[in-house]
């Protein structure tokens, strides 16, 4: 016993190998989210189903794309959120929610699981999609964070498009900051749900790669950060793990730092086959279980902080998955295997 504990705390602190080669055919696979939160079944109107059933669609065909054709998961990380950052109906870029101050703030991190390079940028106002920020950031920069003014300049720098502030925003989004200040709400009551977007994806290469972006909570102030830019808490990718994006309140998110936690959970788990996952044993070829397994827990703490929201997850073997503790996830998932779904709700 007391042999397989220092082989454990051995594998434990020793950088463990990458991962083990794909056993079939190279595969690839990608998981996308448009925000997490209490969706409402009798609001959701045909219309507005389909509606954000399009947009999620349209964003899960353009990195599937990229995957597809032998393109890198980091380029398919870009090309999924892209779309989602120009769609109003997410808080990201196009239709970001307003700052207490009637501005929209852009936050976007992006990282490589084959090297962990990373990029994030917050407190962007004139970049038209901050996840393309975010990976100039990561591969043009000495840096991974920048923020505010400074971003904004690096971004002039290096050619990166911006547009004006009419183009962020959005009817819907300023009266929910205006309801929010009448009736003296907070911002989980007017938003409802968290409107960010991410998306995770595994290459044919076998390379992982996560990306995040959002305009935040409505009504935020004295330059609030949520997780979304900070990597470890909205965003994290590591080969030899998982990668990460998640949704929901930020503060609780950081506090957990959701995502690293999760992939140094499965990092761990991976480079120990004989360890036990809370009471229960999972056996070590179902690395799909053992996954679930780590995002449920992962997330099950951030509610018993008394947070809420989910994450998504694409795993080595090219698992695609969710977890969530609210009542509905904007979510999409695409493999080489062939699945191909869009949810909104819980229980589809
Ligand atoms: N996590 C984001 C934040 O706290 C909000 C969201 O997920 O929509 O800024």
């Amino acid at each position: 016993m007391r042999h397989l504990f220092l082989l454990a705390l051995t594998a434990l602190f020793t950088a463990a190998a990458p991962a083990a080669a794909q056993d079939t055919e190279a595969r690839w696979s990608i998981a996308i989210h448009g925000g997490a939160g209490t969706l409402d079944p009798d609001a959701m109107t045909p219309a507005r189903r389909a509606a954000y059933e399009a947009a999620l669609q349209n964003a899960l065909d353009a990195g599937a794309r990229v995957l597809a054709a032998g393109g890198s998961a980091t380029d398919a990380v870009k090309a999924a959120i892209v779309p989602l950052e120009d769609e109003p109906l997410f808080n990201a870029g196009r239709g970001a929610v307003f700052t207490w101050e009637g501005e929209n703030e852009l936050d976007a991190s992006i990282m490589d699981g084959r090297d962990r390079s990373a990029g994030a940028v917050t407190g962007v106002k004139s970049i038209k999609n901050p996840i393309l920020l975010a990976d100039t950031v990561r591969t043009d920069s000495p840096h991974v964070f920048l923020t505010g003014a400074g971003a904004e300049e690096f971004a002039a720098e290096h050619g990166i498009e911006t547009a004006p502030p009419e183009w962020f925003a959005t009817e819907p989004r300023r009266e929910s900051l205006e309801r929010m200040k009448a009736q003296e709400l907070s911002s989980l009551d007017v938003d409802h749900k968290f409107g960010t977007v991410g998306a995770v994806a595994l290459d044919m290469q076998g390379n992982l790669a996560a990306g995040t972006s959002t305009g935040g909570m409505t009504g935020k102030r004295w330059g609030r950060v949520g997780d979304s830019p900070v990597v470890g808490a909205g965003t994290y990718a590591d080969n030899r793990a998982c990668a990460v994006s998640a949704t929901g309140w930020g503060e609780y998110f950081i506090r957990v730092g959701v995502a690293h936690e999760i992939c140094s959970r499965l990092r761990f788990l991976r480079s120990t086959n004989w360890l036990t996952l809370g009471n229960r044993r999972v056996p070590s070829g179902e690395t799909q279980a053992i996954s679930q397994l780590a995002a449920d827990a992962v997330m099950n703490e951030v509610k018993e902080l008394g947070g809420d929201g989910g994450v998504i997850l694409v795993t080595p073997e090219g698992h695609a998955l969710y977890s969530f503790n609210t009542t509905g996830m904007y979510r999409a998932r695409a493999t080489s295997e062939g699945v191909n779904e869009v949810a909104i709700f819980a229980d589809e």
